[in-house]
């Protein structure tokens, strides 16, 4: 069994982190004491993004995209989670189901999405739909032949930064039809109502929208009328590993941090590492990176080999909720490690303790993926989560 991550793949990683050190942690502190970024600097780093060649890591050379394996975007991932104020975010995955789309569809909002020239933002999630999708109430009514969508989205991160939105609708209503719409935020009835603040601080805004009578054409359905569920299945899958991959890398980083801090602070006379309860913490930590990195990278690396689709979807849910879970235990520690200076928002410490908690509720809250995953067991039995790739 080799282990050993090849060359290119050790490359990606290193360019990786370069970038996060040297272009997204000196924004780190302007981001989280102005609560945003001038455009001037969002523009910088979108060329940056470009010029060091991270832009639509998740998709083909032919449309624009780096071409990356599952497991290059996770080690991609890993080095960028660890800016604070989601900066990592500047580094833009335009949506999977694109992929899906017509060819006009794929030269008007693919390619200039992987290029940076376009930017889109996912509207899925309602006031009375969140875990349930079941619920989701915004219709796209057909009217000869246009769609007429009305409806109400929440929490539509990037939404500001924008210029068009992956809309989730019921076609004519109908429960079986819920269906994907491509929607430019500048067609008439698309209304910001409010950009509400979060607990973290965010590169981006988190819009709740409003759809009132908005028309689009047949030419903006993705991937066709019903298969909005089905396309935002594998769409899950990769955001879950994304998560999780940022969640190491927030984790790796404060444990490291928190590990040079307990060799440097000196109470009682000596370094508080030497006091057991803190070294115990230290070793809890890094068992569980430890874990939680073998498991990210073995998802990616089953998922560059051509493993089953519904395992691999049962395999993320896992991987996100002990991913999320870790980061959240880690960082815990590490604003303890630091005392009262882990409470201080100059310290990466505390801002990735906030930044890390929302991964436990979106992509599907822990206890969805504790749903999905109780269900593959009860479907599928114990060997898909025990068993080992042979
Ligand atoms: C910062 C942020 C950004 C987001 N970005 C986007 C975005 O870009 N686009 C988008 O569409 N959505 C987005 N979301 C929405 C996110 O996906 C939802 O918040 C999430 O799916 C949970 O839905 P909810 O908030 O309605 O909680 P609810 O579904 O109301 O859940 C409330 C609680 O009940 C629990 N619960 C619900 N059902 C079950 C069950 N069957 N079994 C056990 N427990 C259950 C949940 O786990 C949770 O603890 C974002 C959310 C946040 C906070």
């Amino acid at each position: 069994m080799d282990l050993t991550l090849p060359h290119a793949d050790v490359a990606w990683a290193g360019r990786a982190r370069a970038f996060a050190e040297n272009i997204l942690f000196p924004r780190e502190e302007e981001l989280e004491l102005s609560g945003q970024l001038p455009r001037a600097t969002k523009d910088q780093l979108r060329a940056a993004v470009v010029a060091h060649g991270f832009n639509a890591i998740n998709h083909a050379r032919d449309v624009g995209g780096q071409g990356c394996t599952q497991l290059q975007q996770t080690l991609v991932n890993e080095q960028l989670g660890k800016a604070t104020g989601a900066l990592w975010a500047v580094a833009w995955h335009p949506a999977v189901p694109l992929k899906h789309g017509t060819p006009a569809q794929i030269a008007h909002y693919l390619i200039p999405s992987c290029l940076g020239h376009r930017r889109a933002a996912v509207a899925i999630t309602e006031p009375d739909a969140g875990s349930d999708t079941g619920q989701i109430r915004t219709r796209a009514d057909r009217r000869g032949d246009r769609y007429v969508i009305t409806g109400e989205k929440w929490f539509v991160t990037s939404g500001d930064e924008a210029d068009y939105l992956i809309v989730h609708a019921r076609v004519d209503g109908a429960p079986d039809k819920p269906t994907l719409f491509l929607v430019d935020k500048s067609t008439p009835g698309v209304r910001v109502r409010r950009e509400p603040k979060f607990m973290h601080t965010y590169v981006f805004g988190h819009l709740e929208l409003l759809f009132e009578g908005v028309e689009v054409g047949d030419d903006k359905i993705l991937g066709g009328v019903g298969q909005g569920l089905e396309l935002t299945k594998d769409w899950f899958v990769e955001a879950r590993l994304q998560i999780a991959a940022n969640c190491l890398g927030a984790a790796i980083r404060a444990f490291e941090l928190a590990n040079d801090w307990a060799g440097r602070r000196v109470q009682f006379g000596r370094p508080i590492r030497e006091f057991q309860g803190i070294e115990f913490m230290l070793a809890d930590m890094a068992t569980e990176i430890m874990a939680a990195k073998s498991l990210i990278y073995r998802v990616a690396w089953e998922i560059d080999h051509g493993i089953d689709r519904k395992v691999v979807h049962a395999r993320a849910s896992a991987l996100k909720l002990y991913a999320s879970e870790m980061a959240g235990r880690v960082l815990d520690r590490a604003v303890q490690i630091f005392g009262g200076r882990g409470y201080m928002r100059e310290n990466p410490v505390e801002r990735l303790y906030r930044d890390v908690r929302v991964d436990r509720i979106w992509e599907g809250t822990s206890e969805i993926q504790r749903v999905i995953i109780g269900g593959q067991l009860r479907k599928r039995g114990t060997g898909l989560f025990t068993d080992w790739p042979t």
